[in-house]
């Protein structure tokens, strides 16, 4: 039978097995990703929900959030945020595409 003791090991290996994965998995994304002096993100504004995420990890302030009409027909909410890159201050960096819950940035040519 196994005991609390085997189960918190079994569980904290499996924890590290997984951690160790999703980092690999997030490097290669990462190294697939463009970026540098070349490239610039872009919000994809469909995809935008106005988390703030990537204002927060924009270290060169090159996105700002602004309101936009809600287009919904059953949510009763007066304005909705939207992401958008300032071309000029982007670095190219790529943080905000890793920050971003819904995949709303890509990175394209400069
Ligand atoms: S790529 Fe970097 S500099 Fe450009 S908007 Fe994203 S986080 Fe900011
Ligand atoms: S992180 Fe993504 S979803 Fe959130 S505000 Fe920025 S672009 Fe929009």
């Amino acid at each position: 039978m196994t005991g609390g003791l085997d189960l918190a090991a079994r569980r904290a290996r499996e924890q590290k097995r997984i951690r160790i994965m999703m980092n690999a998995m997030r490097a290669e994304e990462r190294a697939k990703l463009k970026g540098g002096e070349d490239a610039v993100a872009w919000v994809k504004d469909e995809l935008c929900i106005g988390c703030d995420q990537c204002t927060i990890v924009c270290d060169d302030d090159a996105i700002e959030l602004y309101d936009t009409p809600l287009a919904s027909p059953i949510m009763d909410v007066d304005v909705n945020r939207k992401a958008r890159v300032l071309r000029d201050p982007c670095t190219g960096c790529k943080l905000c595409v890793l920050a971003c819950p819904t995949d709303a940035i890509i990175m394209i040519d400069r």
